[in-house]
């Protein structure tokens, strides 16, 4: 509730999104409040990533208003969207494999004035230290869950005040997501909104303030997290566990740990 109340840093409304003849989505709604999380859950296909490119302007919507900051920013360039304070960091994180790491991260901080960006490399090796480690190492051969650490550091190089980041915990092993979920929650920590797509809804759940669920391009539920963890609908189809039990993510660390999540 204390989070609904916050002004929306972004505001989505009736978006719908074509490529070609065919629907991605259908009139979307959504907000992110300033320093909220805020979690998008849906199967495959169901138009998450599209809804992230089209705020961050990789994609041009058909209909519809994207509000930042209380700007429309549906028309921006994607060049003027980073500038304005958002960063993507992409499904499989799109990661220059035959850079350093360092040199990814320089990339990353094209629209940084050059006198903040040593204090924006510490402030990525703070986060992650493994990196600092590897800074010299090609990017290509660092582990997965490096290279996804590689790809937030990198967003982290703009300064944003919103962060979107789709599928962070693709491909990682259960540590390594925790790991990752953890960092995320420390840069929300420091006034970062999070608009986060994931596949692992109870992750996802157990971190956001709020969620929205899309189905076939459409929001379908929304809700506080708590709320939809005990959804019957969302309880089946997305957290794998029996609709008809009402706990809530209360198993949701225990399991991260190995110990057995699912009731
Ligand atoms: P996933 O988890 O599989 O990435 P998603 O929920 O992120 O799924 P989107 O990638 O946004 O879904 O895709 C939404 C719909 O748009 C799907 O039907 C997909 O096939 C289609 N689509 C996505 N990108 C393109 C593209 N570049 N060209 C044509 N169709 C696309």
């Amino acid at each position: 509730m204390e989070a609904e109340r916050r002004p929306a840093m972004l505001e989505i409304a009736g978006l719908t999104v074509a490529y070609g003849k065919r629907r991605a989505l259908e009139g979307v709604a959504l907000t992110v409040g300033a320093g909220e999380i805020v979690t998008l859950l849906g199967a495959n296909g169901s138009g998450k990533s599209t809804t992230l490119r089209t705020v961050s302007g990789l994609v041009r919507a058909a209909g519809g208003c994207i509000r930042y900051d209380g700007r429309d920013v549906s028309r921006w360039s994607a060049d003027v969207i980073v500038a304005a304070g958002v960063s993507h960091v992409p499904e499989g994180r799109d990661i220059f494999p035959d850079f350093s790491v360092l040199d990814n991260l320089l990339v990353g901080a094209h629209t940084v004035a050059g006198r903040d960006v040593p204090a924006r490399l510490e402030a990525a090796y703070a986060l992650f230290p493994v990196l600092r480690e590897r800074r010299r190492q090609r990017a290509g051969t660092l582990s997965g869950g490096e290279q996804q650490m590689l790809a937030i550091g990198r967003a982290l190089m703009t300064r944003p005040r919103l962060l979107l980041l789709d599928e962070p915990s693709l491909g990682l092993a259960p540590r390594l997501v925790r790991e990752i979920f953890a960092v995320i929650r420390r840069i929300n920590a420091e006034g970062v909104a999070v608009l986060l797509v994931e596949q692992n809804a109870r992750a996802a759940l157990a971190l956001a303030a709020r969620g929205y669920v899309l189905e076939t391009g459409r929001v379908v539920a929304t809700g506080t997290s708590a709320a939809l963890a005990v959804d019957p609908r969302i309880r089946a189809a997305y957290l794998g566990l029996d609709p008809s039990r009402p706990e809530g993510l209360a198993g949701y660390h225990r399991g991260t740990r190995g110990e057995g999540a699912t009731p």
